[in-house]
């Protein structure tokens, strides 16, 4: 049985005696107008960019609240997740010292993160189905073990992994369980959001760089528990979250209805896109997605892959990455893009 949740055992010790840096905009909070702010240093000739940016986010973190049901307490904003998962590794991880599980073929930044940081990575292939390898990764915790890494819907294969697996991770994994739910717009489960308040060792990752077409702004989003939340906050960089970014995240997520249609689009062109690959002779596989993109097998990935480049076409060759030998990862782009890829690929049939 797994012992009684208890979060500072897993907070690194200097970050639990660490009090963070406050800036101008932490001491004093502007709710009033009319108030002259002379306390940070700034250019006060006003341009609309010249003060800097409220570094809780707090407008926009009040509307993903209310769209995600949840407390804006629960919710820490970063420069892309790739920002996220880093305080992640930050927060939780003595480098040297401790390990996190990766399960690949998965996202390639958790293993690059976890270099950077000095952890080790243990990683656990997914089976041959690409679900989680439940034993196996149980198997491979110890007292060093903080975090486990969980890509659903995942990103090479396309997949999302079964949800009474992830429970029976949940409930069995003594460190925190992130779930990177890049993918989540596109897809037909539940997300994990919905069950922070049954979990407290859960981690959820969301991006505005997929389905919100939000790439260029660079905005990562974890929802997990206040206290695990509060962790992360102490040890951000204050103004993470520029200016810019906080106005633009913030209209599109007040234009929801606009995104949804978007994915609904994209969801569609998935459908057709996917019963014509199967047509194309030297697709040996089109594995079924959860997500904007779609996996497939072909005969030889490298020269297919330079193919569709000589004729204008850039895809991500995953060759090279553990049960997806010559697979290549193709993003759904407009309907345009997709009739383009379609002829070019059939061309090469010839
Ligand atoms: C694209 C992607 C992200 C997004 O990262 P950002 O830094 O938010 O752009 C995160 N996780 C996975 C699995 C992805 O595929």
């Amino acid at each position: 049985m797994k012992e009684e949740f208890n979060l500072q055992n897993l907070v690194r010790s200097n970050v639990r005696k660490l009090q963070g840096y406050a800036s101008a905009r932490d001491e004093f909070k502007a709710n009033k107008t009319g108030m002259t702010f002379l306390d940070a240093n700034e250019n006060p000739f006003e341009n609309g960019l010249n003060r800097y940016p409220d570094p809780q986010q707090r407008e926009l973190k009040s509307a993903l609240a209310k769209l995600k049901n949840v407390k804006p307490t629960q919710i820490l904003l970063g420069n892309g997740s790739d920002e996220v998962l880093d305080l992640l590794f930050r927060a939780f991880c003595e480098p040297k010292e401790d390990n996190v599980i990766t399960l690949p073929p998965s996202y390639g930044m958790y293993r690059v993160l976890a270099e950077i940081n000095a952890i080790e990575n243990r990683e656990v292939f997914l089976d041959k189905d690409f679900e989680p390898h439940l034993r196996a990764i149980l198997e491979q915790q110890d007292n060093n073990t903080k975090l486990l890494f969980i890509c659903s819907p995942n990103n090479p294969t396309g997949n999302s992994f079964d949800a009474r697996s992830l429970k029976n991770l949940l409930e069995n994994f003594n460190g925190l369980v992130v779930i990177d739910e890049a993918y989540i717009d596109f897809s037909t489960y539940e997300s994990w959001v919905n069950f922070l308040d049954i979990y407290p060792n859960l981690v959820v990752v969301q991006t505005m760089s997929k389905a919100y077409g939000m790439a260029g702004i660079r905005l990562g989003i974890a929802y997990a528990s206040v206290e695990i939340i509060t962790v992360l906050n102490k040890i951000k960089p204050p103004y993470n979250i520029n200016e810019v970014t906080q106005q633009h995240a913030l209209k599109r997520v007040l234009d929801i209805n606009n995104v949804m249609d978007e994915v609904e689009t994209m969801l569609k062109q998935r459908e057709q896109l996917i019963p014509e690959l199967s047509s194309i002779g030297y697709i040996e596989k089109v594995y079924s997605s959860d997500a904007n993109f779609v996996l497939v097998k072909v005969d030889n990935a490298l020269q297919r892959y330079q193919e569709l480049i000589q004729k204008g076409i850039v895809v991500r060759n995953r060759t090279q990455d553990p049960l997806c030998d010559n697979t290549l990862r193709f993003s759904i782009g407009t309907p345009e893009e997709n009739q383009k890829l379609l002829q070019v690929l059939k061309e090469m049939d010839l």
